[in-house]
């Protein structure tokens, strides 16, 4: 009988949060999104060569199908309502790269035209520098992103209504 064997190294205890999270943290999904040069760099880093697949990570052609957003260059003025409305159609829990310079704090476009930094209206969990910054710098961020979401509190409660989820991060 099953019982009387011993289960040997064939069981794990672990948390529903743990869980979650791991799952999570393990199938990132962002957007097929991006603004300016470093946009660039973003499409190298989904290509074969750094090939971001092996993380889990899949672009998607759907806000609605994504949970990442890589804010990927320059972030104009009149892009922000685009931005915004890409963001709000994501469905939570949903998190935010801002990938290069520009998108951490303006870059070199101190002008009128240019936001001096997505997070003025967005949420930003990692902040990549560079100009541009290379594929292994946002292979890094994305990395900094799994192990915050990794320390997540509370991930399957949110999902059955009981609190909110909380990051210490
Ligand atoms: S940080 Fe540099 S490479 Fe990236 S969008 Fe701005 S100017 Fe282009």
């Amino acid at each position: 009988m099953g019982v009387e064997e011993p289960l040997g190294n064939n069981f794990i205890t672990t948390s529903l949060d743990k869980v979650v999270n791991w799952s999570r943290a393990s199938s990132l999904w962002p957007l097929t999104f991006g603004l300016a040069c470093c946009a660039i760099e973003m499409m190298a880093t989904g290509a074969a060569r750094f090939d971001l697949d092996r993380f889990g990570v899949l672009f998607r052609a759907s806000p609605r199908q994504a949970d990442l957003l890589v804010v990927a260059g320059t972030v104009t003025k009149k892009m922000v309502p685009v931005i915004q409305t890409v963001y709000d159609q994501m469905p939570e829990p949903r998190y935010v790269i801002a990938m290069g310079a520009c998108a951490c704090s303006g870059g070199i476009f101190d002008t009128y035209s240019t936001v001096q930094g997505v997070d003025e209206f967005l949420p930003v969990d990692v902040y990549v520098p560079g100009c541009p910054p290379r594929p292994e710098g946002l292979l890094y961020a994305i990395m900094k992103l799994q192990e915050k979401i990794m320390d997540e509190k509370n991930s399957f409660g949110a999902v059955i209504g009981v609190g909110e989820r909380t990051s210490e991060v």
